[in-house]
């Protein structure tokens, strides 16, 4: 039974890992040069609509739920 037990929580534990991992995955950024602030580089994702601003490359995680995005 302590087995079962293990195999469940090992399984709980994968699924929340996989989760909290699938929006970074997903995110594509996209330069929007047009709104951009002088070196910051305006970046809109494409999979979850966020948005942020950058100098140096693309944002490497989801902003989404963030709101707006800060200066
Ligand atoms: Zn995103």
């Amino acid at each position: 039974m302590p087995i079962l037990i293990a195999l469940i929580l090992a399984f709980i534990i994968v699924a929340v890992v996989a989760r909290r991992k699938a929006p970074t995955r997903a995110c594509r950024w996209r330069e929007d040069r047009s709104a951009s602030k002088g070196a910051l580089v305006k970046y809109n994702c494409i999979t979850c609509g966020a948005e942020a601003f950058r100098a140096q490359g693309q944002p490497d995680r989801c902003l989404s739920g963030q709101g707006v995005p800060r200066l």
